[in-house]
């Protein structure tokens, strides 16, 4: 199978192939530090640390690592909100010769238990606050070490004081704990750490750097193998993607958790290679975002349509100075038209959509930041990308305007799923990774997503996307969030159901919405049943889940 009609209308400002640096995510700190030694890599709630800082305490946890028997190629995993100790931990297990498994740290015992059992890791680097769960299930593991670390450990004030933000949420009793052999205190391993480089031999093309479970909208977690060239490959697309980026100049607000791919690749790991400064926020709080932004005037915000909507509907909106912002790249979800334009509006920079996966590691297409960009639209390609639409019809490339598979070859694609053969075969159509993403091609080569394979609802036969249904209702005024499912129906087969939720003070009923949706969708797409919320479940990158809506209408159908 054969595409890249698209190459045709590629911009001038962006090249369509370069060769890649083949290097280890790891040697980015290393070299940000050579070249920057004094200038900030971070700033965590006022607390500061230097290109230097952050290497040498990566070296120093590396060093540790090897000394609990962490050898090329072993599992460990981290368990951390947005810190500095998140961004230490990650390369220092990198220059140990290990493979992340990043984990996140609102997962329940279950959860970790799965995640921990399928990676087989060894050692696991946590917040002291998740330890107790981490706790009890590591007998049931292979986890040998287990090291902790407090979210205050890094801040300059005195440990007995409880910042607001952890006071906030009600988080902040500190853990006692008794180290022993197997427990460790980062902070003290840190301490007694040595800064001498480790001899580790890694092929980049070869060796892994990560295993990236799913975000978890879709079935079981399962491990994405992504290797050292994958992630430095999709960290210097951005960089050519973003050519109006300055090194060592930007300021880049890190409110994407570290521990999805997204936050990863978009952030940290642009940001270290760059030499830009980091803000980190442990969490998506918009009151702190919009002043973090306004303070330390940050250039780039890259987020998920609900950051932005987050910000958008906050009444101190109006409040903060938001001009800095040159560039925002809203990934993970689709981003509804209005976002976009009013975000442009309160900021002077641009707000494009782009498209991944945790496959892709995780960008394969974005829209352009400053030239041609087509609203409701993924955008094209990126450089070395190739993506296309695979028939229904045939089994074939569609043709342009047609719906189908969306499909993508390059080189940040992933080696295939840890110990799955089966499922990795199953995602390859030859070199093609099938997405499960539904969508089109138009002549211009610019892509759209229709909706997610398995989301599609048929209602008496017709195919409805969701995704057409929530535009909609997000163009209405009164409406934050809206997520559209299908529920079973006994003449229909599947009917339409929304979930809704209002603006603060706002009002109106279903009977209004219903009129409202016959202006604008088809008889069969109009949602027969409404209901109103005041939250809809997310990931923690502010996806909607809507897997957790159909359950729930599912276990309520087995009730009744
Ligand atoms: P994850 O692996 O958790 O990052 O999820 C990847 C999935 O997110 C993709 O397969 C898409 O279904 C969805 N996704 C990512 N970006 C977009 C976007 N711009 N519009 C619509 N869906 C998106």
């Amino acid at each position: 199978l054969n595409a890249k009609p698209w190459f045709k209308h590629y911009p001038a400002e962006i090249p369509q192939s370069v060769e890649y640096e083949v290097a280890t995510l790891q040697s980015y700190l290393k070299k940000s530090a050579e070249k920057f030694p004094m200038k900030s890599a971070l700033n965590f709630m006022g607390k500061e640390m230097t290109y230097t800082e952050v290497y040498e305490a990566a070296l120093k946890l590396a060093n540790q690592l090897k000394k609990l028997g962490v050898e090329k190629g072993d599992r460990v995993a981290i368990m951390l909100a947005n810190t500095p100790q998140a961004v230490i931990s990650y390369y220092g297990a990198l220059f140990a010769g290990a493979i992340v498994v990043q984990t996140n740290p609102l997962y329940v015992e279950r959860e970790i238990e799965h995640q921990m059992n399928d990676s087989g890791a060894k050692v696991m680097i946590c917040l002291d606050l998740v330890y107790p769960r981490v706790a009890r299930v590591q007998e049931k593991t292979k986890l040998e070490h287990v090291i902790v670390t407090g979210i205050k450990d890094y801040l300059p004030f005195p440990k007995n004081m409880i910042y607001p933000f952890i006071q906030k949420k009600n988080t902040g009793i500190s853990v006692k704990l008794d180290y022993n052999e197997r427990l460790h205190s980062f902070v003290k391993l840190i301490e007694n750490g040595t800064i001498e480089e480790i001899d580790v031999h890694i092929d980049p093309k070869e060796d892994l750097a990560l295993l990236q479970y799913t975000g978890g909208t879709t079935g079981p977690a399962k491990g994405v193998m992504l290797t050292h060239y994958n992630l430095v490959v999709n960290t210097q697309q951005c960089q050519l993607w973003m050519p109006k980026l300055n090194e060592a100049e930007e300021v880049v607000l890190a409110a994407l958790p570290f521990f999805h791919v997204y936050g990863m690749t978009t952030v940290m790991n642009l940001s270290i290679r760059m030499g830009f400064k980091m803000i980190i926020m442990p969490k998506f709080e918009p009151k702190d975002i919009l002043k973090a932004i306004e303070k330390h005037k940050a250039t780039l915000y890259p987020g998920a349509p609900t950051m932005y909507i987050g910000l958008l509907n906050h009444p101190d909106i109006t409040k903060h100075d938001l001009s800095s912002i040159k560039a925002c790249i809203s990934g993970s979800a689709p981003l509804p038209l209005e976002v976009q334009t009013s975000f442009e509006e309160k900021t002077k920079g641009r707000l494009v959509e782009g498209y991944g996966l945790t496959e892709t590691s995780p960008v394969a297409a974005a829209n352009l930041i400053w030239s041609s960009r087509k609203n409701g639209s993924i955008g094209i390609p990126w450089p070395d990308t190739d993506m296309a639409v695979l028939s229904v019809e045939n089994a074939d490339i569609a043709e342009p305007n047609e719906i189908g598979e969306i499909m993508i070859k390059g080189p940040q694609v992933m080696k295939g799923y840890w110990n799955r053969p089966e499922d990795t075969q199953a995602t390859f159509k030859g070199e093609w990774l099938l997405t499960g993403d539904m969508g089109y091609m138009d002549e211009d080569g610019f892509f759209y997503i229709v909706d997610r394979k398995k989301d599609m609802i048929i209602a008496g036969g017709f195919n409805i996307y969701p995704r057409e249904i929530e535009e909609v209702l997000y163009e209405h005024e009164d409406i934050q969030e809206a997520c559209a499912i299908g529920v079973p129906d006994p003449y229909r087969g599947e009917t339409v159901k929304a979930f809704i939720v209002l603006k603060e003070g706002r009002q109106v009923s279903e009977v209004e919405l219903e009129e409202y949706c016959r202006k604008q969708l088809a008889a069969y797409k109009i949602p027969r049943i409404f209901e109103f919320r005041d939250e809809l479940p997310k990931t923690m990158v502010g996806k909607i889940l809507r897997r957790v809506l159909v359950e729930e209408e599912k276990s309520k159908l087995k009730k009744t």
